[in-house]
């Protein structure tokens, strides 16, 4: 049988985004992935579901697998022909054992790649806001196990020379003897009040810093219960951290919101929250699915130029519209003179992105915005098209007739209930790890007490904060018996999104 191939994978030191490029295609092609206990988990998704995954986590210290079974394990899946991703922290070759592993492969006459990673040090002065090296302090960093603290006597690290002068020093592996390497560097002479930083979950939500000197950062650590895995950073650098902190700086870090959209448009809503900081967790309450019939939607499509309106609500309906038009093999041609109404900045966008600019926008993101800009026209007679979800509100074909307009409003598509929840974001409630809850319309709210249960939903929701998108969405929570904390003025996720950062932050 021929060989196979082992690539030793760096995975960055947490954040699944600080993988590189290369390593990812390594994962989509991958027969079997072993995987540590400092990689990150979510990683392990760019593996085909068909994938063999194994855990050889070392936690503590505490091996579950030896490091010799580990080799075996890499050199007998690679002989058997497999094509392995050997998943570790940081970086391979960076306290990874890498060498080791390759060695038992090129023994063994089994190909491997290496592909980089960000080690922990670099990743996790970067989200600390740490500059390794520093044109006014430092011009120089060096990488060093902490774990060497324990065997006084036979130490291969030379402390003499790594405590004279001002580089920056990182310990890995150095919390349970961060008290023995401080009083070392301190006895081999270096400045007791030399700042020193621990990282901790570097690069991740879980983050936490903790500032000292070399004389008073173990008594801090001891104080506050700090625990591996972290990082120790020995420098005048450190002190930059005051001024260049970001990552947990953020307004919405440490902070864990639910987003209940549909999958397919949750995304914008989740990178806006997460961009703040804020870990944020899907589970969509609403599938989308074409509509029951097509007939209505396409004898309109087939007339379009006989419609002097087209009113959009959603983008959800604005994808519909153009996907349907395509499959009849039409395009916004088929528009003609029509004109187009959008409700809101993001449906209007979406209708931008098929090629056509709206000629009205309605600003009040509610149905009756809509219906409030027809008023300052003379509709009368005139022809108004409505593609709509199958639950919509009738107010607008309602209201619009009654100013005079012959409204079609055929169903689009329709919202259904998903099949199940993801188990991690119902994990997260039961947990009650979660802060804050968003709902961006009544049927999120609705379904989600569909699928768990009136009562045990508001009995999950206890203590976690409510964001609804505007009045109607609220209205629709409290029936259900929620309260709700936080609604912000103008009804788009943008408002949303600051109002909860505000009611978060207080
Ligand atoms: N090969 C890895 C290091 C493995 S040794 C790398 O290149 O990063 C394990 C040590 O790495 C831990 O004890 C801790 O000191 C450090 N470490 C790994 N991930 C970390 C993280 N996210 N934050 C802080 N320290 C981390």
């Amino acid at each position: 049988m021929s060989k196979g191939i082992v690539y030793l994978v760096g995975s960055g030191p947490g954040d699944p985004a600080l993988i590189t490029l290369r390593g990812v295609e390594c994962l989509r092609k991958a027969q079997v992935v072993v995987y540590d206990y400092l990689a990150n988990e979510q990683l392990l998704n760019h593996a085909p579901p068909s994938a063999e995954r194994i855990y050889a986590g070392k936690i503590g210290g505490r091996h579950n697998q030896g490091q010799d079974q580990i080799n075996e394990l890499l050199v007998e899946k690679g002989c058997a022909g497999k094509v392995v991703v050997r998943l570790k922290g940081g970086d391979p070759f960076v306290f990874g054992r890498g060498g080791e592993e390759c060695e038992a492969l090129r023994a063994a006459g089994v190909p491997f790649e290496i592909v980089p990673g960000v080690t922990a040090a670099i990743g996790a002065a970067a989200y600390a806001g740490i500059p390794l090296t520093h044109r006014d302090y430092t011009a120089s960093v060096t990488l060093v196990t902490g774990q060497e603290g324990k065997e006084k006597d036979d130490s291969s690290i030379d402390w003499n020379r790594l405590s004279q002068g001002n580089g920056t020093i990182v310990f890995y592996m150095g919390v349970k003897t961060l008290r023995q390497n401080m009083e070392r560097l301190l006895a081999h002479g270096r400045t007791p009040r030399t700042p020193v930083a621990l990282v901790r979950w570097g690069t991740t939500p879980e983050q936490q810093v903790l500032i000292g000197t070399l004389v008073d950062i173990a008594d801090r650590a001891e104080q506050s219960g700090f625990k591996a895995p972290a990082i120790t950073i020995v420098g005048e650098v450190v002190a930059l951290r005051e001024k260049l902190h970001w990552f947990d700086g953020r307004p919405l870090f440490g902070k864990k919101l639910m987003v209940t959209r549909a999958a397919d448009q949750a995304g914008e809503f989740a990178t806006m929250l997460a961009d703040r900081g804020a870990t944020v967790l899907e589970c969509p309450t609403i599938r989308i699915i074409e509509p029951e019939e097509w007939g209505p939607l396409d004898a309109a499509l087939q007339n379009l130029s006989g419609y002097d309106w087209l009113v959009m609500t959603s983008g959800n309906a604005v994808r519909a519209f153009f996907q349907r038009l395509e499959t009849l093999g039409l395009d916004a041609r088929s528009l003609g003179t029509c004109r187009v109404c959008a409700l809101g900045p993001k449906t209007a966008e979406a209708i931008r992105g098929f090629g056509i600019r709206p000629d009205m926008l309605a600003a009040n993101y509610k149905a009756e915005g809509v219906v409030a800009e027809f008023a300052k026209l003379d509709i009368t007679g005139k022809r108004v098209l409505y593609p709509r979800a199958d639950l919509a509100r009738e107010a607008i074909p309602h209201e619009l007739a009654c100013l005079g307009a012959q409204v079609d409003s055929p169903v689009a598509y329709r919202t259904i209930l998903p099949d199940s929840l993801p188990p991690e974001a119902v994990f997260a409630l039961e947990k009650r790890t979660v802060d804050c809850i968003t709902f961006t319309s009544s049927s999120t709210v609705q379904n989600l007490a569909k699928m768990l249960g009136d009562d045990c939903m508001l009995d999950m929701l206890k203590g976690v904060a409510v964001a609804s998108i505007g009045p109607v969405t609220s209205k629709t929570c409290r029936a259900l018996g929620l309260k709700v904390d936080i609604e912000p003025t103008e009804y788009t996720l943008n408002a949303l999104t600051d109002a909860v950062e505000a009611f978060l932050r207080n």
